[in-house]
């Protein structure tokens, strides 16, 4: 058997190697190193891919979510609510910018965001949600953007784990995700399901004049070359990514198929195993031989229901299994976001999926050996 990686990137590399190779032979040849030719190509296929009218470059997610923040001209003490259980990028920038997190709790089946929670926090204060589409599935946007619009609030999607995947309304309209809220931020980060050879990110509007005030402040305030009319940034994807980028994008949506099929393989193999939670489809096409877009499993997440968690963690990783645990403090008992007006209450949901959640290997070159390696090493374990 092939040794088992959490994450296996030299598979999607044998199948693009001459194109990037030959890229960036270019790149070095001609030194448009930043905001060359290949940004500006990589930036419209995207636009294409997306169906959305703006993709902004950036240096990276955490970036471009700060940025968002920037562009909608947020100020401090407006309070912006988002999950309590996402990566702490969501709510650092959040704190960085002096404007007030304001953490919810997430739902146990989907771990997305609990939009009854964010309702209860709403306050005449707050200016802004940030759904974070975790582990490649959308958040309920409808009742998102609902909600935004009852209380006239933006909506930011966090879209760093679900570029690719699509999200269907109640009405039946289907949007990529990252193209529903008012702006969205994207990472490249190597391990994404669209990642670079090093670090990137992207921001998405249909905003015109958004887009606008965001290309000046990702280049530090400049709308003139020399003529800084707001407080900026330096915040660029190189050429050398973009070209890695470029050649990823028509191979993405046949990764995401890649990662849907061997997520359906965990979860027949963990059908009926009443100590273990698979992940929930929100959508209507279940997880039976056909693939779908409506999640894009950056993770494959299970929940161990008997307290076991910690114990196949180590009995994973002992038989050379790698996997994680996304995450294990909920961010608002992490000591830089802790604050007295937290109740412990208000995150039951939260409080409990730190204890029981684990992430398994996931990636495009899982193969059928590796799998039933995996899923017979966690059932038995898990029953013993
Ligand atoms: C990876 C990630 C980010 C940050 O992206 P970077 O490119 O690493 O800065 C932000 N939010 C979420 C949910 C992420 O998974």
């Amino acid at each position: 058997m092939k040794k088992i990686q959490m994450v296996d990137l030299n598979g999607q590399y044998e199948g693009i190697k001459k194109e990037v190779n030959d890229s960036i032979a270019e790149i070095m040849e001609t030194s448009a190193f930043i905001n060359g030719p290949y940004v500006h190509a990589f930036q419209k296929e995207l636009q294409e891919y997306l169906g959305v009218k703006h993709v902004i470059p950036c240096a990276n997610g955490t970036d471009a979510l700060q940025i968002c923040m920037m562009g909608l001209g947020l100020q401090p003490g407006d309070e912006v609510i988002t999950a309590d259980f996402t990566f702490a990028a969501t709510v650092e920038v959040i704190a960085l910018l002096n404007l007030t997190p304001v953490l919810v709790d997430v739902e146990p089946d989907t771990f997305n965001i609990d939009v009854a929670a964010i309702e209860r926090a709403i306050t005449p204060k707050t200016k802004a949600i940030v759904p974070v589409h975790l582990f490649g599935q959308c958040a309920n946007m409808d009742a998102i953007m609902d909600l935004a619009k009852k209380h006239n609030l933006y909506v930011i999607e966090d879209n760093a784990q679900a570029i690719g995947a699509t999200y269907t309304s109640k009405n039946g309209k289907k949007q990529k995700a990252g193209t529903i809220g008012h702006v969205a931020s994207t990472s490249f980060f190597p391990s994404k399901n669209l990642g670079c050879y090093g670090d990137g990110g992207a921001i998405f509007t249909n905003d015109d004049e958004l887009a606008h005030t965001i290309r000046g402040i990702v280049n530090h305030g400049m709308y003139e070359r020399y003529y800084h009319d707001v407080v900026g940034v330096n915040s660029r994807l190189d050429s050398i990514q973009a070209a890695v980028l470029k050649a990823k994008l028509p191979k993405l949506d046949g990764y995401n198929k890649q990662r849907w099929q061997s997520a359906a393989k965990y979860t027949k193999a963990f059908q009926g195993q009443e100590h273990i939670v698979v992940p929930k489809i929100t959508c209507a096409c279940g997880m039976g031989q056909n693939t779908c877009d409506c999640h894009v499993f950056h993770q494959y997440t299970l929940r161990i229901l008997n307290g076991k968690r910690d114990d196949l963690v180590k009995h994973l990783n002992e038989n050379n299994v790698p996997c994680g645990v996304y995450y294990p403090v909920p961010l608002h008992k992490q000591k830089a976001y802790a604050d007295s007006r937290y109740n412990e209450a208000d995150f039951p949901v939260t409080n409990q999926l730190v204890k029981e959640v684990i992430s398994l290997p996931m990636h495009t070159e899982l193969d059928d050996e590796q799998i039933a390696f995996i899923t017979k090493l966690v059932i038995d374990f898990v029953n013993q």
